[in-house]
């Protein structure tokens, strides 16, 4: 199938593509990714002390956009593939990658209360459904997944309240 590539970083490895399907921006693997590998260091562009659709939190009330700019395009999946390390800031993967494969991360790993609350069609077994930020799932979903230290944070301080 004929792809709208957008943007190629080649040597890295990585392409913004447009899903045929879903008609949205999307970054893909070109190449394969072992467990546990770097798929691209990140920088903050800019901090901002609120969420938008394309920051990644850092802490609280820390948002920072992201350098390189394809990486914003990593869309959400409830069966993820990819994780911001925010404590090492790297895109890490978090299994085998094959090429070809749409990179997907768990947005709920990083965002505890999202800007834009929507609906998930992701299409995994375990798909969510509503995806709000890791603040609307429970103690036994959160579980299940990498989250970053902030968000495990959170969640611990979370499971006090509620057991208080
Ligand atoms: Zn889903």
């Amino acid at each position: 199938m004929e792809h709208m590539i957008v943007e190629t970083h080649e040597a890295e490895g990585l392409e913004v593509r447009e899903n045929p399907e879903s008609r949205m921006l999307g970054l893909w693997a070109l190449r394969a990714f072992r467990k546990g590998e770097t798929v691209f260091p990140f920088l903050a562009a800019e901090e901002l002390d609120h969420p938008t659709r394309l920051t990644v939190q850092m802490g609280e009330r820390r948002h920072i956009s992201l350098l390189p700019e394809a990486l914003q395009y990593t869309n959400h999946g409830c069966d993820p593939n990819v994780l911001f390390n925010m404590d090492e800031m790297r895109l890490e993967a978090l299994r085998e990658i094959v090429p070809g494969e749409e990179l997907r991360y768990f947005y709920p790993a990083t965002e505890w209360r999202m800007d834009e609350p929507f609906v998930c069609n992701c299409g995994a077994a375990n798909c969510l459904g509503r995806i709000a930020g890791a603040w609307s799932q429970p103690a036994s979903v959160m579980s299940k997944y990498k989250v970053s230290s902030y968000i495990a944070a959170k969640l611990k301080a979370r499971d006090q309240e509620d057991n208080a």
